[in-house]
Protein backbone atom coordinates (compact mmCIF):
# COMPACT_ATOMS: atom_id res chain seq x y z
CA UNK A 1 0.00 0.00 0.00
CA UNK A 2 1.01 3.59 -0.74
CA UNK A 3 0.29 5.49 2.54
CA UNK A 4 0.05 9.22 3.57
CA UNK A 5 0.23 9.94 6.78
CA UNK A 6 -0.28 13.51 8.15
CA UNK A 7 0.09 14.57 11.59
CA UNK A 8 -0.88 18.08 13.05
CA UNK A 9 1.39 20.67 15.05
CA UNK A 10 -1.23 19.17 18.02
CA UNK A 11 0.45 15.82 17.74
CA UNK A 12 3.89 16.58 17.47
CA UNK A 13 4.74 19.12 19.94
CA UNK A 14 3.75 19.85 23.64
CA UNK A 15 1.71 23.18 24.16
CA UNK A 16 4.87 24.83 24.53
CA UNK A 17 5.91 24.53 21.49
CA UNK A 18 8.58 22.25 21.94
CA UNK A 19 8.77 18.80 20.52
CA UNK A 20 7.04 15.98 22.20
CA UNK A 21 9.80 13.77 21.87
CA UNK A 22 8.05 10.28 23.29
CA UNK A 23 5.45 10.45 20.59
CA UNK A 24 7.25 11.45 17.19
CA UNK A 25 9.92 8.95 18.19
CA UNK A 26 6.74 6.57 18.16
CA UNK A 27 5.48 7.71 15.65
CA UNK A 28 9.19 7.55 13.43
CA UNK A 29 9.60 3.91 14.51
CA UNK A 30 5.70 3.04 13.78
CA UNK A 31 6.23 4.59 10.14
CA UNK A 32 9.71 2.84 9.82
CA UNK A 33 8.34 -0.38 10.68
CA UNK A 34 5.21 0.08 8.42
CA UNK A 35 7.77 0.50 5.54
CA UNK A 36 9.59 -2.19 6.08
CA UNK A 37 6.39 -4.19 5.94
CA UNK A 38 6.35 -3.73 2.12
CA UNK A 39 4.66 -0.40 2.21
CA UNK A 40 5.44 2.86 0.88
CA UNK A 41 5.11 5.71 3.55
CA UNK A 42 4.95 9.60 2.82
CA UNK A 43 4.97 11.68 5.78
CA UNK A 44 2.83 15.51 5.53
CA UNK A 45 3.91 17.24 8.43
CA UNK A 46 3.23 20.49 10.27
CA UNK A 47 5.04 21.69 13.31
CA UNK A 48 7.43 24.40 11.60
CA UNK A 49 5.91 27.44 12.56
CA UNK A 50 4.86 25.46 16.26
CA UNK A 51 8.43 24.53 16.65
CA UNK A 52 9.85 27.53 15.35
CA UNK A 53 8.35 29.80 17.81
CA UNK A 54 9.04 27.25 20.68
CA UNK A 55 12.50 27.59 19.57
CA UNK A 56 12.64 31.54 19.26
CA UNK A 57 10.85 31.86 22.76
CA UNK A 58 7.64 33.79 21.45
CA UNK A 59 4.82 32.46 23.42
CA UNK A 60 1.83 33.08 21.27
CA UNK A 61 1.08 32.68 17.50
CA UNK A 62 1.67 35.79 16.46
CA UNK A 63 -0.42 37.93 13.53
CA UNK A 64 2.08 39.15 11.14
CA UNK A 65 2.83 37.21 8.61
CA UNK A 66 7.17 37.97 8.03
CA UNK A 67 7.34 36.34 12.16
CA UNK A 68 5.31 33.66 11.08
CA UNK A 69 7.79 32.89 7.84
CA UNK A 70 10.38 33.38 10.49
CA UNK A 71 9.31 30.95 12.53
CA UNK A 72 8.27 28.52 9.43
CA UNK A 73 12.30 28.80 8.46
CA UNK A 74 13.67 27.97 11.75
CA UNK A 75 10.76 25.13 12.99
CA UNK A 76 11.27 23.17 9.35
CA UNK A 77 14.82 22.80 10.15
CA UNK A 78 14.51 21.25 13.19
CA UNK A 79 12.14 19.02 12.05
CA UNK A 80 13.82 17.65 9.27
CA UNK A 81 16.71 17.47 11.69
CA UNK A 82 14.70 15.25 14.10
CA UNK A 83 13.12 13.27 11.47
CA UNK A 84 16.42 12.63 9.91
CA UNK A 85 17.62 11.63 13.34
CA UNK A 86 14.70 9.06 14.47
CA UNK A 87 14.31 7.91 11.06
CA UNK A 88 18.17 7.22 10.39
CA UNK A 89 17.65 4.99 13.62
CA UNK A 90 16.14 2.04 11.56
CA UNK A 91 17.66 2.79 8.53
CA UNK A 92 15.24 5.14 6.33
CA UNK A 93 16.38 7.71 4.20
CA UNK A 94 13.99 11.17 4.33
CA UNK A 95 13.82 14.00 1.70
CA UNK A 96 12.07 17.54 2.10
CA UNK A 97 9.56 18.54 -0.25
CA UNK A 98 8.45 22.10 0.40
CA UNK A 99 5.03 22.96 -1.88
CA UNK A 100 3.07 26.12 -2.00
CA UNK A 101 -0.62 26.43 -3.72
CA UNK A 102 1.50 27.66 -6.80
CA UNK A 103 2.87 24.35 -7.22
CA UNK A 104 0.09 22.14 -7.29
CA UNK A 105 -2.10 24.66 -9.36
CA UNK A 106 0.66 25.01 -12.08
CA UNK A 107 0.72 21.69 -14.15
CA UNK A 108 3.93 21.44 -15.08
CA UNK A 109 5.15 22.27 -11.00
CA UNK A 110 2.41 19.95 -10.21
CA UNK A 111 3.99 17.28 -12.86
CA UNK A 112 7.84 17.55 -11.23
CA UNK A 113 6.47 17.48 -7.44
CA UNK A 114 4.20 13.89 -8.90
CA UNK A 115 7.82 12.72 -10.63
CA UNK A 116 9.96 13.76 -7.55
CA UNK A 117 8.24 11.48 -5.14
CA UNK A 118 7.29 8.32 -7.52
CA UNK A 119 11.67 8.52 -7.89
CA UNK A 120 12.32 9.21 -3.87
CA UNK A 121 9.64 5.91 -3.23
CA UNK A 122 11.27 3.92 -5.80
CA UNK A 123 14.59 5.21 -4.25
CA UNK A 124 13.24 3.49 -0.51
CA UNK A 125 13.25 6.84 1.20
CA UNK A 126 10.46 8.55 3.02
CA UNK A 127 9.35 11.99 1.51
CA UNK A 128 8.10 14.70 4.50
CA UNK A 129 6.11 16.98 3.00
CA UNK A 130 5.17 20.49 4.56
CA UNK A 131 3.67 24.00 3.08
CA UNK A 132 6.40 25.85 2.25
CA UNK A 133 5.35 28.65 4.75
CA UNK A 134 8.62 31.08 4.54
CA UNK A 135 7.36 31.90 1.02
CA UNK A 136 3.64 31.17 0.42
CA UNK A 137 1.67 34.24 1.33
CA UNK A 138 -2.31 34.90 1.16
CA UNK A 139 -2.17 34.60 -3.34
CA UNK A 140 -0.55 31.38 -3.55
CA UNK A 141 -1.11 29.63 0.08
CA UNK A 142 -2.54 26.04 -0.07
CA UNK A 143 -3.87 27.14 3.86
CA UNK A 144 -3.50 23.86 6.33
CA UNK A 145 -2.25 20.40 6.11
CA UNK A 146 -5.20 18.89 5.98
CA UNK A 147 -5.64 20.26 2.53
CA UNK A 148 -2.42 19.69 1.89
CA UNK A 149 -2.75 15.99 2.69
CA UNK A 150 -5.30 15.71 0.43
CA UNK A 151 -3.72 17.02 -2.25
CA UNK A 152 -0.58 14.66 -2.03
CA UNK A 153 -2.44 11.99 -1.64
CA UNK A 154 -4.63 11.76 -4.77
CA UNK A 155 -1.94 13.66 -6.80
CA UNK A 156 0.38 10.43 -5.91
CA UNK A 157 -2.54 8.12 -6.28
CA UNK A 158 -2.49 6.94 -3.21
CA UNK A 159 -4.04 4.29 -1.22
CA UNK A 160 -4.77 5.82 2.03
CA UNK A 161 -4.71 9.21 3.69
CA UNK A 162 -4.61 9.06 7.46
CA UNK A 163 -4.88 12.27 9.15
CA UNK A 164 -3.55 11.89 12.48
CA UNK A 165 -4.83 14.91 15.18
CA UNK A 166 -5.75 15.40 18.88
CA UNK A 167 -9.35 14.02 18.33
CA UNK A 168 -10.57 10.26 18.00
CA UNK A 169 -12.27 11.34 14.80
CA UNK A 170 -15.55 12.75 13.62
CA UNK A 171 -18.13 12.95 16.46
CA UNK A 172 -21.53 12.99 16.07
CA UNK A 173 -21.43 16.53 17.97
CA UNK A 174 -18.38 18.34 19.66
CA UNK A 175 -17.45 15.98 22.49
CA UNK A 176 -15.97 18.95 23.95
CA UNK A 177 -19.53 20.25 24.63
CA UNK A 178 -21.61 17.37 24.50
CA UNK A 179 -21.71 14.39 26.62
CA UNK A 180 -23.85 12.36 24.62
CA UNK A 181 -21.66 12.42 21.22
CA UNK A 182 -20.25 9.89 19.71
CA UNK A 183 -17.65 8.63 17.23
CA UNK A 184 -18.37 7.62 13.61
CA UNK A 185 -16.54 4.67 12.64
CA UNK A 186 -17.31 4.73 8.94
CA UNK A 187 -18.27 7.70 6.49
CA UNK A 188 -19.90 6.16 3.01
CA UNK A 189 -20.74 9.53 1.82
CA UNK A 190 -20.16 13.41 2.68
CA UNK A 191 -23.42 14.41 2.77
CA UNK A 192 -24.57 17.99 4.18
CA UNK A 193 -25.60 16.21 7.17
CA UNK A 194 -21.38 15.13 7.65
CA UNK A 195 -20.46 18.99 6.50
CA UNK A 196 -22.26 20.10 9.13
CA UNK A 197 -20.28 18.60 12.14
CA UNK A 198 -17.53 20.46 10.84
CA UNK A 199 -16.21 23.29 13.64
CA UNK A 200 -13.85 25.84 14.06
CA UNK A 201 -10.08 25.12 14.60
CA UNK A 202 -8.91 23.37 17.76
CA UNK A 203 -5.99 23.79 19.30
CA UNK A 204 -3.56 27.55 19.61
CA UNK A 205 -0.59 26.06 17.46
CA UNK A 206 -2.16 24.58 14.11
CA UNK A 207 -4.57 25.88 11.54
CA UNK A 208 -7.07 22.91 11.37
CA UNK A 209 -9.67 21.68 13.01
CA UNK A 210 -12.75 19.44 11.80
CA UNK A 211 -13.48 21.49 9.01
CA UNK A 212 -10.84 21.32 7.06
CA UNK A 213 -10.62 18.29 8.05
CA UNK A 214 -14.31 17.19 6.18
CA UNK A 215 -12.75 19.11 3.47
CA UNK A 216 -10.02 16.91 2.89
CA UNK A 217 -12.50 14.12 3.03
CA UNK A 218 -14.15 15.49 0.08
CA UNK A 219 -10.51 15.96 -1.72
CA UNK A 220 -9.26 12.86 -1.11
CA UNK A 221 -12.58 10.28 -1.54
CA UNK A 222 -13.86 12.23 -4.54
CA UNK A 223 -9.92 11.96 -5.56
CA UNK A 224 -10.26 7.80 -5.02
CA UNK A 225 -8.37 7.53 -2.10
CA UNK A 226 -9.54 6.65 1.88
CA UNK A 227 -9.06 8.55 4.19
CA UNK A 228 -9.15 8.17 8.19
CA UNK A 229 -9.24 10.75 10.99
CA UNK A 230 -7.51 9.21 14.24
CA UNK A 231 -5.85 10.43 16.87
CA UNK A 232 -1.98 10.86 16.87
CA UNK A 233 -1.70 10.24 20.87
CA UNK A 234 -1.35 6.55 19.68
CA UNK A 235 1.22 5.94 16.91
CA UNK A 236 0.33 1.98 16.99
CA UNK A 237 -2.89 2.07 16.49
CA UNK A 238 -1.54 2.59 12.45
CA UNK A 239 -0.89 -0.92 12.05
CA UNK A 240 -4.34 -1.74 12.59
CA UNK A 241 -5.21 0.93 10.19
CA UNK A 242 -2.81 -0.55 7.69
CA UNK A 243 -3.82 -3.88 8.19
CA UNK A 244 -7.67 -3.56 7.94
CA UNK A 245 -8.49 -4.13 11.83
CA UNK A 246 -10.55 -2.27 14.09
CA UNK A 247 -9.29 0.75 15.43
CA UNK A 248 -10.50 4.16 17.22
CA UNK A 249 -11.43 6.96 14.55
CA UNK A 250 -13.25 7.63 11.59
CA UNK A 251 -12.66 6.08 8.21
CA UNK A 252 -14.75 8.00 4.88
CA UNK A 253 -14.76 5.76 2.35
CA UNK A 254 -13.55 6.41 -1.74
CA UNK A 255 -16.35 7.47 -3.87
CA UNK A 256 -17.18 4.88 -5.91
N1 LIG B 1 2.42 24.31 7.55
C1 LIG B 1 2.17 24.68 8.92
C2 LIG B 1 3.39 24.39 9.80
O1 LIG B 1 4.20 23.56 9.45
C3 LIG B 1 1.02 23.94 9.53
C4 LIG B 1 -0.28 24.12 8.86
C5 LIG B 1 -1.32 23.21 9.50
O2 LIG B 1 -1.06 22.58 10.53
O3 LIG B 1 -2.40 23.07 8.94
O4 LIG B 1 3.51 24.97 10.86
Amino acid sequence: MRIVVKVGTSTLAHATGHLNIKRVEELCKVLSDIKNAGHEVVLVSSGAIGMGLGKLLIKSKPDDIPTKQAAAAVGQCELMYTYDKLFSEYNHTVAQILLTGADVKDPVRHGNFQNTVYRLLELGTIPVINENDSIATEEIVIGDNDTLGAIVATSINADLLIILSDINGLYTGDPHKDENATLIKVVEEINDDILRLGGGSGSSLGTGGMKTKLTAAEITTGGGVDMIIANGNNPAAIYDMVDGNDFVGTKFCKRK
